[in-house]
């Protein structure tokens, strides 16, 4: 069964690493890219709408197979 997934637009991101507060179990901060990458074997992580609440700038993108 396909899982929801998501992805940051990175040029809207601003790096404030709010997402990776509030969800640590799908976000993380990447050092040696200088942003915030999403850890691919996570995908239903709880916490992920609450990662996107917190977002200032809407650019965590949810990809639910289920919605066309
Ligand atoms: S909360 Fe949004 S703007 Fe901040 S680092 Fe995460 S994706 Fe980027």
């Amino acid at each position: 069964m396909p899982r929801v997934s998501c992805s940051i637009i990175q040029p809207q991101c601003s790096r404030c690493q709010a997402c990776v507060e509030a969800c640590p179990e799908l976000f993380a901060w990447d050092e040696e890219l200088g942003e915030v990458v999403v850890r691919e074997d996570c995908a239903d992580a709880p916490d992920l709408a609450k990662a996107v609440a917190w977002c200032p700038h809407d650019c965590i993108e949810v990809h639910d197979p289920d919605t066309p």
